[in-house]
């Protein structure tokens, strides 16, 4: 008999999940998600002034080493050639980022080789660390006090609320340095922008007989509809039990909205660095689709700030205290039936668009096979407790 299932949250998670399991078993879908449109925070809509394609939650760049990933997504809508290039404001001057040959020359008013450059930033790493073990370790270890302090202490401080000394290292390893002049943000081989928005990479996801989605609709897991077999959510972990332990620490971002005509900075994405700035970053969009022609400009100052009960979660921050309570909610989660937990916001992880989609594929391969053996089914999507 055809198997009914429940799909909390229509993010990359939920529709890449239904995608594959209406596919791979006999089965009936309903996504739900609590706000008027789909997407997540990867939704995207052409704003109403300028016919810009907007990033409403915030830039988001699709970029892989996976060519399975790469041509599953571009099944759905042709990506784009894209390279995110940042620049930085620092004290008033523009470098480009990640830190590179030309910024180190620049910053430095030098006019270093790649093995002269490297040379340099040794003698003023800081050697007496030789294990970082937070974010600040991690930056003085490989760049030192002066390009750290230039680039990185005030827009971290910013965008996480706290000392980088309370923060994990491996933020800092998103961003490589290089002793080159390569200002590609990205180290990945694929890298591009949907011709059409992400919102229709999505849509075109769940646009198979056997999936229904129903927007506005608010999952409240104390009282679950009855008639589902299984349930698949991707909300917040502790929203799913009430934060009966305490709630997880989010980072959210706001956004100053304005236009300008023509162009107004030149590039998609400018960083402010410095802690007097009150905002981290510029974004001007119609930059990220540059085989559009658009007359006027639409950009987004944004902000950080400490997540509240009304706010949408964006960046989770796991510091020590978040990841004692997420092994609390872990535990919990292990204890039920019927419920399996994944993406972003259910796992509690900082995860790229393309992390989300190959752990979405990978659990819809696993829960069909455990479902067809029956054998366990497995609750998350991830297998670390951390
Ligand atoms: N970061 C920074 N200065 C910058 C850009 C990034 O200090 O100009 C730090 C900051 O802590 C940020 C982290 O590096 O959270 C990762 O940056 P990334 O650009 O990957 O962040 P995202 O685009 O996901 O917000």
């Amino acid at each position: 008999m055809a198997q009914r299932f429940l799909i909390v949250g229509s993010g990359f998670s939920g529709c890449v999940l239904a995608n594959q399991l209406v596919q791979q078993m006999d089965c009936t879908i309903t996504i739900w998600d609590e706000r008027n449109h789909i997407g997540g925070n990867c939704h995207t809509e052409r704003d109403e002034k300028t016919g810009v394609m907007v990033h409403q939650y915030g830039p988001h760049i699709f970029n892989t080493d996976k060519k399975e990933i790469w041509d599953y997504v571009n099944s759905f809508v042709p990506f784009r050639p894209y390279v995110h290039r940042v620049k930085a404001n620092s004290k008033g001057k523009i470098y480009p980022l990640p830190v590179n040959l030309q910024t180190i020359n620049q910053y430095f008013n030098q006019s270093f080789n790649p093995s002269a450059a490297k040379a340099f930033l040794a003698t003023l790493a800081d050697k007496s660390i030789t294990d970082p073990k937070d974010f600040e370790e991690q930056a003085l270890h490989f760049i030192g006090r002066e390009l750290y302090e230039a680039f990185f202490y005030g827009y971290t401080k910013k965008q996480w609320g706290c000392e980088p000394t309370a923060l994990p290292a491996s933020i800092l390893k998103r961003i490589p340095v290089r002793f080159n002049y390569d200002d590609n943000y990205h180290t990945n081989t694929y890298t591009g922008i949907p011709e059409d928005g992400y919102s229709a990479v999505m849509e075109k996801m769940i646009a198979i007989n056997g999936i229904t989605v129903e927007l506005n609709r608010r999952f409240d897991p104390a009282a679950p509809p009855p008639g589902f077999d299984h349930i698949f959510y991707t909300g917040p972990l502790d929203a799913y039990f009430s934060h009966v332990h305490g709630r997880l620490g989010y980072r959210t971002v706001t956004f100053e909205k304005f236009y300008a005509d023509g162009d107004y900075q030149g590039l998609s994405q400018m960083n402010y660095c410095d802690e007097s700035v009150p905002y981290t970053r510029i974004t001007e969009h119609k930059h990220f689709t540059p085989w559009e022609q658009h007359q006027q400009t639409v950009c987004f100052r944004e902000f950080s700030k400490e997540t509240t009960p009304d706010d949408i979660p964006y960046y989770p921050k796991r510091l020590e205290t978040d990841k004692n309570l997420l092994l609390q909610y872990r535990f919990d989660a292990e204890q039920l039936k019927g419920v399996s937990f994944l993406g972003r916001l259910a796992t509690y992880r900082y995860m790229d668009m393309h992390h989300v989609i190959g752990e979405a594929l990978a659990f819809a391969r696993s829960f069909s096979s455990a479902h067809r053996e029956g054998s366990p089914l497995p609750i998350f999507a991830n297998v670390e407790n951390g």
